[in-house]
C-alpha cells in the first residue's frame, strides 16, 4: 500500500511517525510547499527570538530518511484527483496514492495581498516566514516593528519580537488583545498586564489602515484612527484561512468523520479538518497542537488497523511564551461567572449545570490541567470551584489527591518545555 501525504507539518509527520513505528512498511511520499523537515509551528516564534534554527524540527531534521519517506519539497500540491486517486502538484508532478493523509493546514490571511510585494512586510505563520524576518531584522538593523492583529499569533509574534529586544506597537481592532480566548474582563486585565510587563504600545480599536514605502521598501505604517508610525518591520497576523482548495475547491476546510476520514482513502486533520467539539458537539476548524496530534493517531490507527474513534476537538488555548505570565482557556464563556483574583493572577469559571462551562486562567495557570480535567469530564463542581480557583497548588496536587489531572490533550512536549502546558 502506498501512502501519501499533503503537508509535512505537524498532523502529517505524528501520522507517518505512528504508521512507522506501529509497523506499516509500505512506500510513503510526503508532499509539501517548503523546503524543510516538518517543524512544529508552535515553536517557530522562538527562533525568531533568538533560539537556534534546529530547535524547530520537533521530530528531527532526518525526519525523512529515519522514517524512509520520500519528500517531495517546495512544490504545493494543487488539485486532489479522487477518482483516479492521484495528487497534482504546482509544477505538473502527479503522485499516485491508494491512502491520502491531506493535512495542509491553514494560511495566513492578508487584507491587502499586495502588501507583500514591499520588502517589510511579513505574515506569521511559516518557517519561511521567521526565516525571512530573521535575515531582513539583521539586514536592516531594525528596532522596531508594528504587529497588526492581537490574536494569538499576533500576541505570539509580538513577545517573540519584544524578547528580541525590538520596541513594539501592537494593533488590534477589538476591545483587547486575545479577544477570543478572553472574556472582556479577562482579555482587559490580560491586556494591562501585558503593557505592565513589556512596556508594548498597544492600540485597541484600531486597524492598519495603508502602508508608506520608499523604493520598495517600507518606512511608515498609517492606523485607521488617522496616526502614523514611522517603522521598517510590519507583520500582518490578523487571521488564517484552511489550506482546502485543493481537496474541497474552497477554503472552508474539510470535514472529517470519527475515524477523521473526509471520503473514501482520504483521511483529513489538523487545521484544515473540520471535526466536532468534544463537549458541545459543534463542528469547526479547531486549529491547535494538541487536537491535530490527535487526530493524527485516529486515522493511523485506523488505516493500520481498521478501528480507532475520535473522542472530538477542545478548543484550548494555551499561551505559554517569551514572558513569564501564561494565559489558558477553553470553551464558551457563556454561563454563571465564579471569578478569583489577586495581584497579577486572575481567574474565572463559567458554570452551567453545574459543570465548568469554560474558564480563563491568567498568570498563575499551575491548575489549568486539573480544571480542563473537570471541563472535559463534565464533573459538577458548584460546590468546590471557589476553592480550587483561589487554591495556589499545582495540578500535581490534585491529580495525587484525586486521581484526576493534566490529560493528554493539554498538549505537552511539541518542541520546547513549557511552551504549551495546560
Ligand atoms: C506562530 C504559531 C504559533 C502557534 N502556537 C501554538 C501553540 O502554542 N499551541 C498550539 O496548540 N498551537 C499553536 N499553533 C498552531 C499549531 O501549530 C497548529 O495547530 C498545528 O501545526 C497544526 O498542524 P497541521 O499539520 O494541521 O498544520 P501545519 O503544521 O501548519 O502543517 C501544514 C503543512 O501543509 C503544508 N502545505 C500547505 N499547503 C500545501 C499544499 N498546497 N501542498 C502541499 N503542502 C502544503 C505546509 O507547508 C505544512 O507543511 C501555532 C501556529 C503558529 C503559526
Amino acid at each position: 500500500m502506498k501512502v501519501v501525504t499533503v503537508g509535512t507539518g505537524m498532523a502529517a509527520a505524528e501520522f507517518v511517525e505512528r504508521l512507522r513505528l506501529d509497523g506499516f512498511a509500505g512506500e510513503i511520499v510526503m508532499c509539501g510547499d517548503e523546503e524543510f523537515a516538518p517543524y512544529s509551528p508552535c515553536v517557530i516564534p522562538f527562533y525568531l527570538a533568538g533560539e537556534p534554527l534546529e530547535t524547530v524540527y520537533w521530530k528531527g531534521s532526518d525526519f525523512y530518511g529515519r522514517y524512509r519517506v520520500t519528500p517531495r519539497l517546495a512544490d504545493p500540491v494543487v488539485e486532489v484527483d479522487a477518482e483516479r486517486r492521484l495528487v497534482r502538484t504546482a509544477s505538473g508532478r502527479s503522485e499516485q496514492y491508494d491512502r491520502l493523509f491531506y493535512a495542509a493546514g491553514a494560511r495566513s490571511w492578508y487584507p491587502r495581498p499586495d502588501w507583500l510585494d514591499t520588502r517589510g512586510v511579513f505574515g506569521f505563520k511559516t518557517l519561511s516566514d521567521m526565516v525571512a524576518i530573521d535575515r531582513y531584522i539583521r539586514e536592516h538593523n531594525v528596532g522596531e516593528a508594528v504587529v497588526f492583529g492581537g490574536g494569538f499569533i499576533g500576541v505570539d509574534a509580538a513577545l517573540a519580537l519584544w524578547h528580541r529586544g525590538l520596541a513594539i506597537t501592537l494593533v488590534h481592532r477589538n476591545t483587547r488583545v486575545l479577544s477570543q480566548m478572553t472574556d472582556e474582563e479577562g482579555g482587559q486585565f490580560a491586556t494591562a498586564k501585558l503593557v505592565e510587563k513589556t512596556g508594548m504600545d498597544i492600540r485597541l480599536r484600531t486597524t492598519v489602515a495603508d502602508i508608506v514605502t520608499t523604493g520598495g521598501e517600507l518606512s511608515a505604517v498609517r492606523f485607521s484612527d488617522g496616526t502614523a508610525r514611522e517603522t521598517k518591520l510590519l507583520i500582518v497576523a490578523i487571521g488564517v484561512s484552511p489550506n482546502s482548495e485543493p481537496l474541497r475547491g474552497d477554503d472552508k476546510g474539510v470535514p472529517s468523520d470519527r475515524q477523521m476520514l473526509a471520503e473514501a482513502g482520504i483521511y483529513a486533520a489538523g487545521d484544515v479538518a473540520v471535526t466536532p467539539h468534544a463537549v458541545t458537539g459543534e463542528a469547526g476548524v479547531y486549529a491547535t497542537y494538541p487536537n491535530a496530534m490527535r487526530q493524527a493517531r485516529t486515522a493511523a490507527r485506523h488505516l493500520l488497523n481498521g478501528d480507532g474513534s475520535y473522542a472530538g476537538s477542545v478548543n484550548t488555548n494555551v499561551l505559554k511564551k517569551h514572558i513569564d505570565f501564561p494565559i489558558v482557556s477553553a470553551g464558551s464563556f457563556t454561563g454563571e461567572p465564579v471569578t478569583w483574583q489577586r495581584g497579577d493572577v486572575w481567574r474565572r469559571v463559567y458554570l452551567k449545570d453545574g459543570m465548568i462551562n469554560g474558564y480563563i486562567i491568567i498568570g498563575d495557570t499551575k491548575m489549568s490541567g486539573y480544571v480542563y480535567q473537570l471541563y472535559v469530564s463534565r464533573q459538577r463542581v458548584d460546590g468546590t470551584i471557589r476553592t480550587i480557583l483561589s487554591s495556589p497548588r499545582h495540578d500535581a496536587y490534585y491529580r495525587q489527591v484525586t486521581g484526576c489531572g493534566a490529560g493528554r490533550a493539554s498538549g505537552r512536549g511539541y518542541g520546547m518545555q513549557g511552551v504549551m502546558a495546560g
